[in-house]
Order: C-alpha cells, then sequence, then structure tokens
C-alpha cells in the first residue's frame, strides 16, 4: 500500500517534470478555448517527423564511440522548420520533441514563416576536444542531410553549440550539395553569412519584453530588481541590456554557483569576469547563494534564463518576483503555473519571451536568401517591432479569452497553425 503510493507521488512528480506532458498540458487548453476539432487538435499535437541517428565517432585516444542524435520536426504547416540543435548528456527524445513543439508555437507566435523543429545528440561537450565536436558534429550532419535544407528545416545554436557549430554544419551541406549554401544553419559567424545583432537578439527580446511587461502592469519603480538564472547567451547579454535600460541586477547564477549584491552587480564586469574564468565561481565582493535560494529572493522581477523545470510546484508558492520573464524554454512547470497565477505573478511565456533569437533567425535567412544584410541598426529596429506587436497580441488575447498570457500565447499560435493548415488541406 505504502509503496504504491509512493510511487503514484513520484510518478505525478515525473510528469510534471516532463516538458512534452508540460507542453501538451498547455496546448490542450489552448485548444479548448479555441474550440479546436479532435482532428486537428491530433494533428497539430503529433510531430510531423523524428530522426534518429547513430553517429560513430573516432575519438582522439583512437577509439569509435557511437553518439545518438536526434531531429525532431514538429509542424511544417507555415514553412521550413526552425530550431536549435542542443548537445548535452541528458538531451532525450520527449525533451526534443517538447522543444521542438515550442518552436512551432514560438514561430507562430511572432509570426513567422517557420514550423518548429529540434535536435540534440547525447554527449557531454565539456570532456570533449574540439577535433571530436567536429568531427560529431560533421557526421551528425551527414546523417540528417536528407531531411535538413533551406526550405525543409534550419538548424540554429542551442545549449552548448554555437557559431562554430553551425560554420561546421554549414560547411559539411555545402560540400554535399556541391555549393555553398549558407540559408541552412542561422547563428553563423558574420563572415559565413551570420546576421549582425543574432548574438545578442534572445537577451534583447528578453529586455523588451521586461520593458513592455512593466508598462502593462503599471509599474513604475525606477530600477526594479532583477534576479537572472544563467549567464550566458540569453541571461548574461539580457542581463548586460537590462541593465542599460536602468533595472538593478542584484543576483545572476550559472551551473556552478549565484552571487547576489542588494545594490545591483556590474553586468560589463560580471560578463568579463566569465570571460576570462568560465565561471561565476571566485566572482569578488558579492554573496554566494545556492541555485534554489536564489529563485525565492527579495525582487521585482525574475528571468530564468537557464534550462527547464526551474519553477516547480515545490517553489512556486515562495518565489517573491512579481514579473517573471522566460528566457529560457519550459523553466516554469504547468504546476507551477496555476499557482503562480492565483499568487497574481504576472508571467511572460517562453515562447514570446525569447523569441528574439528566432526571429533574428528569420532575419538572417532572409538575408542569406537575398545575399544582402542589413546594418545592425536596421536588425534591431525589425526585433523591435515583432516584440511589441507580439507582446501586444498576446496581452489583447489575454484579455479576450480572460486567461494568463502564456494561454493567450498558445491560443494565438495554435490559431495560426490550424488557420494554415486547413487552407493547406490533407494531402492524401
Ligand atoms: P548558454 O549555454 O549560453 O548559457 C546557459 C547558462 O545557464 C550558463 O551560464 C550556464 O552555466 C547556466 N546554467 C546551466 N544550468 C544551470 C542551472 N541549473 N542553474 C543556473 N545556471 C545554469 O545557453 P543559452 O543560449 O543562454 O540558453 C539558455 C536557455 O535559453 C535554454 O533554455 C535555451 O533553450 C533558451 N533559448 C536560447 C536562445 C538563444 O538564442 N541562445 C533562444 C531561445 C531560447
Amino acid at each position: 500500500m505504502s509503496s504504491g503510493t509512493a510511487v503514484a507521488v513520484s510518478k505525478t512528480q515525473l510528469d510534471e517534470l516532463n516538458p512534452f506532458l508540460s507542453m501538451s498540458k498547455r496546448f490542450d487548453t489552448a485548444a479548448d478555448h479555441l474550440g479546436l476539432d479532435s482532428g486537428v487538435r491530433e494533428v497539430l499535437r503529433t510531430p510531423d517527423r523524428e530522426v534518429t541517428v547513430a553517429i560513430p565517432v573516432q575519438m582522439d585516444n583512437g577509439q569509435l564511440k557511437v553518439f545518438t542524435g536526434y531531429r525532431v520536426q514538429h509542424n511544417f504547416s507555415r514553412g521550413p522548420c526552425k530550431g536549435g540543435i542542443r548537445y548535452a548528456p541528458d538531451v532525450n527524445l520527449d525533451e526534443v520533441r517538447a522543444l521542438a513543439a515550442w518552436m512551432t508555437w514560438k514561430c507562430s507566435v511572432v509570426d513567422l514563416p517557420f514550423g518548429g523543429g529540434k535536435g540534440g545528440v547525447i554527449c557531454d561537450p565539456r570532456k570533449m576536444s574540439m577535433g571530436e565536436l567536429e568531427r560529431m558534429t560533421r557526421r551528425y550532419t551527414a546523417a540528417i542531410m536528407d531531411v535538413i535544407g533551406p526550405d525543409r528545416d534550419v538548424p540554429a545554436p542551442d545549449v552548448n553549440t554555437n557559431e562554430q557549430t553551425m560554420a561546421w554544419i554549414m560547411d559539411t551541406y555545402s560540400m554535399h550539395m556541391r555549393g555553398t549554401s549558407t540559408a541552412i544553419v542561422t547563428g553563423k559567424p558574420l563572415a559565413l553569412g551570420g546576421s549582425k545583432g543574432r548574438t545578442e537578439a534572445t537577451g534583447r527580446g528578453v529586455m523588451l519584453s521586461v520593458r513592455e511587461a512593466l508598462k502593462k502592469m503599471n509599474f513604475n519603480v525606477a530600477n526594479p530588481r532583477v534576479v537572472v538564472q544563467g549567464a550566458g547567451n540569453v541571461g548574461g547579454l539580457g542581463a548586460r541590456l537590462l541593465q542599460e535600460q536602468g533595472c538593478k541586477i542584484v543576483s545572476i547564477s550559472d551551473i556552478d554557483i549565484a552571487i547576489y549584491k542588494p545594490e545591483g552587480l556590474n553586468m560589463v564586469d560580471v560578463l568579463e569576469f566569465i570571460k576570462k574564468h568560465k565561471t561565476l565561481r571566485g566572482y569578488p565582493n558579492v554573496q554566494q547563494l545556492t541555485h534554489a535560494e536564489q529563485l525565492l529572493l527579495d525582487c521585482d522581477i525574475l528571468v530564468p534564463a537557464a534550462t527547464e523545470n526551474q519553477i516547480t510546484s515545490s517553489n512556486a508558492e515562495r518565489v517573491k518576483a512579481k514579473l517573471i520573464v522566460e528566457g529560457a524554454n519550459g523553466p516554469t512547470t504547468a504546476a507551477a503555473d496555476a499557482i503562480l497565477e492565483a499568487k497574481g505573478v504576472v508571467v511572460v511565456p517562453d515562447i514570446l519571451a525569447n523569441a528574439g533569437g528566432v526571429t533574428v533567425s528569420y532575419f538572417e535567412w532572409v538575408q542569406d536568401r537575398a545575399a544582402y544584410f542589413w546594418s545592425e541598426a536596421e536588425v534591431n529596429t525589425k526585433l523591435e517591432q515583432v516584440m511589441v506587436r507580439s507582446f501586444a497580441e498576446v496581452d489583447a488575447t489575454a484579455k479576450k479569452y480572460k486567461v494568463s498570457m502564456r494561454i493567450a500565447a498558445y491560443i494565438l499560435a495554435i490559431d495560426r497553425v490550424a488557420i494554415t493548415y486547413r487552407l493547406r488541406g490533407t494531402y492524401a
């Protein structure tokens, strides 16, 4: 009897942390509001294609090692699939599936002509040499060659992949195609057809989301106190941009540690420190906190910008922030959503708040296809227009359906994909 109960509890907890189930829960709620019929509902919740590949790699010690890689293409209705490739030891198909579906909804929320895709390879890049990473990346690219392409599926960087990874993918694809194909990936180095403004784009989108949310909340405190989880591309650059806008960054963390300074950190200095030491550990004149303590700090705004499942039913009640702007994908579980909503916390959901990255990826793809490149000011202006318009559309949808911004973003996104799907019809 008691062991049965224990199993039931742990299954509930496991289900809460399963990103695909979390995504499906929000999808179902939004689909109910839209009155989506069961057929289209099934089409939209089912990934169009899932590819699993074996990636043999000659390691530096002469041994052959076989890695497992995935590419999931969730939905092609609105255009080629778009989404990053993640390298991490805990990559799994359920996670890649959820991330691919989130990309469909994210591209749709900001109205880009893309569907959603995502890839991942189970590996520990911190324990691999550059040569091993290059050979793994090229073999993975060759293995998924048939399903990617500028009109099929356009990968980008995600956790533990970067400009260099994209350069290897672009070169491998181009060698197979016997011609240079820059539009095959985004997030490339500028010298290979990357876009100005791409590196900062997600952080800039987060900053703009904070700005728009504070306006909507009539929150007029001069220097809102912000806690940022994650100090990488999204968290680190986002925090720097927020500071430029007058926010006080009281705490930031990386995988090693969280640091806290109630009078505010100097983000330029923090980022210099990380660049030099590859960690926040040892940063001077600050208090050190555990990751769990950081999320519960007294602050106005919390920006989770590291990884999934950070705000859950176990800590949501104790979160003190009035506004949460999700830089990461899936940092809040569906169970935590309900708790935060009951407390009156405004959550700007991931599929809106971190859409700046895919928006400038779209700009990069457009520039590559036209072989004509824009100035950074032009990129940033266009990004701001997309973020401000999308925020207003999600806010209006939330008011219309009397739902949270999260469910509103799903309603807007799912409706757009469903309209396209119905127009294209079901090919038989
Ligand atoms: P990154 O690898 O550049 O940085 C991740 C940061 O989080 C690092 O500082 C790392 O040390 C830290 N971190 C990892 N685990 C942590 C933990 N448990 N607690 C505290 N810190 C932790 O990655 P990124 O590109 O900044 O991506 C972060 C998140 O944003 C991911 O969820 C990613 O999917 C999402 N995202 C990224 C982009 C983009 O353009 N890079 C776009 C949209 C969404």
